[in-house]
Parts: C-alpha cells; structure tokens; sequence
C-alpha cells in the first residue's frame, strides 16, 4: 500500500574501519515515494547505499527494514524485497535482451510495458544494445523481480541527456506503481523534479533534506556546496 514505510534509517554512521565517512544520517522512503540523495564526489552517497544494503556493516545507527531493525545482508534484505542497481551495468551481454530478461523470477510483461523500446530488442544480444538501452535493461530487469523497495545508485552515469531522462522518468513511474526508491543521481536539476523528497550530503553529513519541490527553489545553495566539494 502506498504510504507503507518500508526503510527507516536513524543516526547512522558508516565507513571502512578506520573513520566513519558517514555520520547522523537520518532518512525514511516510504511506498509510492522517490527519495533522491545527492551530493558532491565524495560525500558518502555509495557508502550510504552499500550499508543500507547490508553490503558493509553499519558503524552505529538504526537501519529498520520492512519493519525489521535486525542486523541483515543483503541477500536477507533482496529476499524481503529490496531490489538493487549500481553503476556496472549488470547485464549478460552475451545473452539475449529476451534472455536477460528471464533470469529469475520475473515479471516480464510489467518490465516491457516501462520500457516498451525493449520491445523490439528481444532478440538481440544485450552486448550490441546502445549504453542507455544496456540500462534501461539492467532497471527493467530489476523491476520484473517485483522488488519493494529499489536502491539505485547513478544508474545514469554517462548517458545522453535523453536516455538519463527516460531512465528517470521509468522510475518515476515505478514509484507511482508503488514501489519505494531511493536514488542517487549526478543530475541534480533532473532529480529535484521527480523526487518526492531530497538528502543533500556533503563530506558525509546532511546538509539539506526537504521536499525535492522545496529544494528546486533552494537550488543555488545546493549548487554552492558541489562547488566547495
Ligand atoms: P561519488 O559521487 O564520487 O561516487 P559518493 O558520494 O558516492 O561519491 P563514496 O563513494 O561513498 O562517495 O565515498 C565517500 C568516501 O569514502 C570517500 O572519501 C572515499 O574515498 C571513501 N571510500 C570509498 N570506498 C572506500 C573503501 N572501500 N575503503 C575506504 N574508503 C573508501
């Protein structure tokens, strides 16, 4: 249902061992809602997402799940419904887009009604797909395991504008679907406009969080903090 609160994040501080690179990150992404989290190189946003996870373990916080505030991995957590998409693109490009799409349990029909340009690429193997279409197939692979919640983490990194926007606006759709997201992304001015709420991070705290349409009209301060890195 939307409104369900699927992630709820309180005082979290994360890192490798030695310091935390991320410190007193509170968030929750609720269903049917995009929560975008943006900030300059380095601000911590990948640590965020891989501890979230459960790829690395939290330093100190609460990271409730579904619910569920036990300590998880991330194959606990995918099987409770987080789906995860990272900058690789994780398609077998010698498989066919049709191919790639069957792996696992899947919803194909939903994943080609988001992305009907798929449709006459299933036959072809997914090497000689464009880059945005590579993604496009990476997301709708994601989305036809039915996940709950999507982690993505500069899914467009590299694109054409276009292909960037299509992306977007895939998951856009998603989420009004109900599906829960939480999105890192490198265009900020994209984000904010589809973005329910937005998590500005800079050197691994909270700068800003608000309503992403709040965050549009307070878009020259996010960009003085990318300028000062
Ligand atoms: P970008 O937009 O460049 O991907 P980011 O906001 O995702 O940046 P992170 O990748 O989370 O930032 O990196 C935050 C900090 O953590 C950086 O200072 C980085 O050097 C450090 N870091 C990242 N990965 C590791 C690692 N495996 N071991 C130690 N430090 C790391």
């Amino acid at each position: 249902p939307a409104g369900e609160t699927l992630l709820e994040v309180r005082g979290l501080r994360a890192g490798y061992g030695a310091g935390a690179v991320v410190r007193d990150l509170d968030l929750t992404v609720v269903s049917g809602e995009v929560v975008a989290l943006v900030g300059p190189n380095g601000a911590g946003k990948t640590t965020t997402l891989l501890t979230l996870a459960g790829e690395l373990s939290p330093l100190a916080g609460e990271i409730s799940f579904f619910g569920d505030s036990r300590p998880q991995r991330l194959h606990q957590r995918a099987s409770r419904g987080l789906g995860l998409v990272t900058e690789e693109r994780s398609v077998f490009m010698r498989l066919t887009t049709m191919e790639n799409l069957r792996v696992g349990r899947c919803d194909i029909d939903y994943a080609l009604d988001l992305f009907p340009e798929l449709k006459s690429k299933l036959r072809m193997t997914a090497g000689l797909l464009s880059g945005g279409e590579q993604q496009m197939l990476t997301l709708a692979r994601a989305l036809s395991r039915s996940p709950r919640l999507l982690f993505v983490d500069e899914l467009s990194l590299g694109l054409a504008p276009l292909a960037v926007d299509r992306l977007l606006t895939a998951v856009r759709r998603a989420a009004d679907d109900g599906l829960g997201v939480l999105l890192v992304e490198q265009h900020v001015d994209k984000v904010l406009k589809l973005a329910d709420t937005a998590i500005v991070l800079r050197r691994g705290t909270v700068e800003m969080a608000a309503p992403a349409a709040e965050l549009r009209e307070r878009f020259h301060e996010i960009e003085a903090s990318y300028l000062q890195g």
